[in-house]
This record gives structure tokens, sequence and C-alpha cells, in this order.
């Protein structure tokens, strides 16, 4: 999945996200992309969240959205992408080690955080500091 969260110069939040889906998906298959509050969720009074990986266990979490209604309770962008990737990891412990699934999120004033389940998620930052500035996400395993 490629998922993108942006803040305009007036403060207003938008994302989206697009994707192939797995491979070898089984026909009809639906993943977490096209599901809004799974692999993508906006409010523009908190903040916004998409994620990649295994949709299913991003289904089963609404992900994206509990990234979000995190952050409303106070936690860090990173802080809330770690949550929601431990939450997989205490429903599935042995599957969560196998798979990934990555959360990437940013609230209303411009903070940014990731955090994924395997080594090898990294996001892309551009702001009027930096361009194209590629950060290593922070993972469980
Ligand atoms: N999240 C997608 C899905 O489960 C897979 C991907 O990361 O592209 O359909």
């Amino acid at each position: 999945t490629i998922g993108m969260l942006a803040l305009d110069n007036r403060g207003n939040l938008s994302g989206a996200c697009t994707t192939s889906g797995m491979a070898f998906k089984m026909h009809g298959r639906v993943g977490d992309s096209p599901i809004i509050g799974a692999g993508l969720y906006v409010d523009n009074e908190i903040g916004a969240a998409t994620s990649t990986g295994v949709g299913e266990e991003v289904v089963r979490t609404v992900g994206s959205f509990l990234v979000v209604e995190l952050m409303r309770q106070g936690y860090s962008p990173e802080d809330a992408c770690k949550e929601a990737v431990q939450r997989i990891v205490k429903k599935k412990p042995a599957k969560a080690k196998e798979i990934q699934v990555g959360f990437l999120a940013m609230n209303k004033q411009g903070e940014y955080g990731a955090y994924a389940l395997q080594q090898g998620f990294s996001f892309a930052v551009c702001n009027e500091e930096q361009q194209d500035l590629l950060i290593k996400g922070k993972s469980i395993y």
C-alpha cells in the first residue's frame, strides 16, 4: 500500500491510499485500503493515519481509526502507531512475528510518526524544511 497524509497551509488534513492488494489473494478479496477506518482515516480535528501490510489484521483492529483515536487521547503519532501494532501482537503473537503491518500518522500540529511489526518500513517527509527526507520507521521485531 502507498499511503499519503497531508497538512496544508490552512491547517487542513487529508489522506489517500492505494494498493494492489496481497499477492495470490482470493478473487473478490477486499483488503484494508478501501475500508475507511482500516487502511485510512482522517479526522480534521485530530489527525490522520494510514497503514500497509496484511490488511486482514488491520481490518480486525480498525487500525487507522484506532491510531487517530489514540492521538485524540493524547498519544504522539509514533506512540499511537506503536500501540496499534502492539494490539496485533497481543491478539496474535505467533502470527505477528511472521507478517508485516505498519502505520503512519500525522496530527493536526504536523507532528508525524510511524511504527511497524517488522523492520524495513520507511516513509518520506516533505515540508518547508526538508524535501523527501527518508525516515527509517521503528519496529517491534
Ligand atoms: N494492505 C494491503 C492489503 O492488505 C496490502 C499492501 O500493503 O499493499 O490489501
